[in-house]
C-alpha cells in the first residue's frame, strides 16, 4: 500500500477563556496543521501537528506547513509503513521533527484502518483502555492555583502540573507550598514545570527551600548544560521536556543519568515511531514519562492516547490533552476527552476517530 495523495490543511483552535500563560508565552489561539493521506487502496489517514505559538519550542505553525510542502511531493509513492516513511522524510529534509510527526501519525492511522488494527496495536498493544491524564495550570497567583489544585484533585485527576517561572521566584515557592497544603496526602502527584524559565540559581533555591515536598522538577532551566549543572544539588527528581528534541538527546540524557524521566511530546520527537523508541528506552531503565503533546486537536489527542495506552502503567506519568482548554471536536461522535481525570482509549481501527474534513475548509496544498 502506497501514499497516493497528500493534503495539508490549516485550522484555528481558539483557547477557551484565554490566554493560557507559561513562563515564556501567552497563548490566545492555536494555529494547527492537519495532514490527510489517501492510499492507492483508497484508505484515508489523518495526522496533525500544532506548535504552541512560536516561542515554546523551535517550531512554528507556518514552519510546519513549509516543511510539509517541501517533503510532500516526494512522499507520494512511499510505502504506508512508519519506518519507510521516516527514512523517506529524513532523505528529503534534515530535522523539523514536529512537521514529520504529522505524516507519521497519518501513516499509522492509514495502516491501522487498512489492517483493522488500532494504532495502539501497531505500537505493540494496549495494556489498558483508560489512561490517566494530568491537569496543567497556567502561571497564576498562589491562592488561585491552590484552589485550582484542590478542584482538579476532586475531579479525579491523579496528577497536577503547575507552571512556574517568568516572575520573582518567591511567588513560585509560595505557590508550590500552598498547592501542597491542599493536595498533600490526597495521593495526587505534583510536577512543577519551569518551561525553561528559571535560572539555575532559582531552581536550586526552590529545591533547597522545599525539600519536604515531593514534586518532580520539569525542565526548570533553558539548556541541557543548565540541567547538568544543577542535577547534583537537587533534592527533587528531574524531568527533561523541551530539551529532549531528538533520540540522540534522549539516549544521552538517560545514559549519563542526567534525568529521572521525561515530559515527552509525540510531535517534538517526530511522531509515534520515534516515541515508541523513547517508550522502550524508558521501560528498559525504569524511567517515568508523560506521553502527550504541546497542543492540538482530536487527532493529536487520539495519537497520544493510543501511545499512552501501550506504556507500562507504573511508568506513565499521564497523557495531557489540550481538550479542556479548546472549543469543539473534529469527530463529534467519538470525541477524545478527559473524564474524571482519565481518557478512554478511542475504539476501532487506526486512531479510532474520523475527523469531519468539512470544518477544515479547502486544503492549503495538495499533492
Ligand atoms: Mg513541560
Amino acid at each position: 500500500m502506497k501514499i497516493k495523495e497528500i493534503h495539508i490543511y490549516q485550522h484555528d483552535l481558539p483557547v477557551k477563556s484565554g490566554p493560557y500563560t507559561m513562563a515564556n508565552a501567552e497563548v490566545w489561539a492555536l494555529d494547527t496543521t492537519l495532514v490527510r493521506i489517501v492510499t492507492d487502496s483508497g484508505v484515508t489517514g489523518w495526522g496533525e501537528t500544532c506548535p504552541v505559538g512560536p516561542t515554546y519550542a523551535e517550531a512554528h505553525a507556518k514552519g510546519a506547513r513549509a516543511a510539509l510542502m517541501e517533503m510532500a511531493p516526494s512522499m507520494v509513492g512511499c510505502e504506508v509503513l512508519p519506518l519507510a516513511a521516516h527514512r523517506r522524510m529524513n532523505s528529503l529534509l534534515n530535522g523539523h521533527n514536529y512537521a514529520k510527526a504529522a505524516v507519521d501519525i497519518a501513516v499509522h492511522d492509514a495502516l491501522g484502518k487498512a489492517t483493522g488494527l488500532s494504532v495502539s496495536d501497531l505500537l505493540g498493544g494496549a495494556v489498558t483502555d483508560r489512561v490517566p491524564s494530568y491537569y496543567a495550570t497556567g502561571v497564576g497567583a498562589p491562592d488561585d492555583i491552590a484552589q485550582l489544585a484542590a478542584d482538579k484533585q476532586a475531579e479525579g485527576y491523579p496528577r497536577l502540573q503547575i507552571k512556574v517561572g517568568g516572575r520573582p521566584v518567591e511567588i513560585d515557592i509560595e505557590t508550590i507550598r500552598k498547592v501542597w497544603e491542599r493536595i498533600g496526602g490526597t495521593g495526587m502527584r505534583l510536577a512543577v514545570d519551569g518551561n525553561r524559565g528559571w535560572t539555575t540559581r532559582d531552581a536550586l533555591r526552590v529545591s533547597r527551600e522545599l525539600p519536604h515536598i515531593p514534586f518532580i522538577m520539569e525542565q526548570p532551566c533553558n539548556t541541557v548544560d543548565d540541567l547538568r549543572k544543577i542535577r547534583p544539588q537537587l533534592h527533587h527528581a528531574l524531568f527533561m521536556d523541551e530539551n529532549s528534541v531528538d533520540l540522540p538527546t534522549v539516549i544521552n540524557a538517560v545514559g549519563s543519568e542526567l534525568v529521572d524521566g521525561f515530559g515527552m511530546k509525540v510531535t517534538r520527537i517526530g511522531g509515534l515511531q520515534p516515541m515508541q523508541t523513547v517508550r522502550n528506552i524508558c521501560e528498559a531503565r525504569a524511567l517515568h514519562h508523560t506521553c502527550d503533546d504541546s497542543w492540538g486537536g482530536d487527532i493529536i489527542a487520539a495519537a497520544c492516547t493510543q501511545m499512552g495506552a501501550t506504556v507500562q502503567p507504573r511508568l506513565l506519568e499521564g497523557v495531557w490533552l489540550a481538550q479542556p482548554y479548546i472549543e469543539g471536536h473534529y469527530d463529534a461522535e467519538n470525541p477524545v476527552q478527559i473524564k474524571d481525570g482519565h481518557i478512554a482509549l478511542p475504539k476501532g481501527a487506526g486512531l479510532g476517530i474520523t475527523p469531519d474534513a468539512a470544518q477544515f475548509g479547502a486544503p492549503v496544498a495538495s499533492f
